[in-house]
């Protein structure tokens, strides 16, 4: 079959690889109908990704939907699951279960199989309707979800996000869904546009009651410590380089009880969630996917983001 490998910063090839096989009882094969590009596929590409990609060659991508080969029905799956036993699950904290890795990879590709636990806990069946290419948007969304839980959003709060690419407009609707007012902090003048079609108003939100970094930059850490109301919280969303360091003033943590908080990842209610989100039609999803590619064409996207990307579809 055909897939994209990853094979260093920079450099992915569309090559001919075996088929995967499921190996394991509960392994699910899946027929890809779409992937998404994301940001985090943007960043591995550029910089590379331990966590995510492990040593290259590697498969690569991991949004997709598509076709259970042994029963025909439409799915979309997460990229992990939690183990459900170590100390992290078993106190709730899924997101932090010991045994998370490796993430699942691979979606750039013809086909892909789903291990096990994951299969099992985290692939669902998409419900009748929905687009495939919204439907895979089930993993980004879930992250999402989960960060606006952890953030403690309560309604009628102000919640600033900062940062408006995909994820910073998801936040936005999944802010107003929890009752929360957003508001969509700096970004380019295309993308506040979009800002009202997910619930949100484009400003500059001076004393937020939650601020949402989702930028993943230092940069974005700064205005979203600055934004941020005395007694209000500061949700750590965007991933940072390990090496990286950011300046937090003590003053506003002490004496004006800042909470800095970070979100990672997603648990599988987050997933469910997520996935029945997609299916309301509450917001139009639809319009993150900005652009629609083969396998061949990932590599010049993320080496040259046009201005108006999103979201790719990618169809292999
Ligand atoms: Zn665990």
């Amino acid at each position: 079959m055909r897939a994209l490998v990853f094979h260093g910063p920079g450099d992915v090839r569309v090559e001919d690889v075996p088929r995967p096989e499921p190996a394991e009882e509960g392994d699910v094969l899946v027929q890809i109908e779409v992937a998404l590009t994301d940001g985090t596929d943007l960043k591995a590409f550029r910089r590379g990704h331990p966590v995510l990609l492990g040593p290259p060659p590697s498969p690569f991508g991991h949004e997709f939907c598509g076709i259970d080969v042994a029963t025909g029905r439409r799915v979309v799956a997460a990229n992990s699951a939690p183990c459900g036993a170590c100390r992290p699950c078993t106190r709730g904290q899924e997101t932090l279960c010991e045994s998370l890795l490796p993430l699942l990879n691979g979606a750039y590709a013809e086909y892909l199989v789903v291990p096990e636990r994951i299969a099992r806990i985290n692939l669902l069946r998409v419900p009748p309707g929905l687009r495939p290419e919204v439907a895979a948007m089930v993993e980004s969304l879930a992250c999402c979800l989960h960060g606006v839980a952890v953030a403690g959003v309560t309604p009628g709060d102000t919640v600033a996000i900062v940062g408006l690419g995909p994820i910073g407009l998801m936040l936005c609707a999944c802010v107003a869904d929890a009752g929360g007012r957003p508001v969509a902090a700096g970004g380019r003048p295309e993308r506040r546009e979009l800002a009202p079609l997910f619930g949100a108003v484009a400003g500059e939100p001076g004393g937020a009651d939650v601020v949402i970094e989702a930028a993943g930059s230092v940069e974005a850490w700064d205005a979203a410590l600055t934004l941020v109301r005395p007694g209000g919280t500061v949700l750590a969303f965007g991933g940072l380089p390990r090496d990286a360091r950011v300046e937090v003033d003590p003053y506003r943590i002490h004496y004006e009880e800042v909470t800095l908080r970070g979100a990672f990842h997603h648990t599988p209610r987050d997933t469910r969630a997520a996935l029945g989100f997609l299916a309301s039609g509450a917001y139009p999803f639809e319009q993150l996917v900005t652009h629609r590619v083969g396998l061949e064409g990932v590599a010049a996207l993320f080496a040259d983001p046009p201005d108006d990307y999103l979201k790719a579809a990618v169809v292999p």
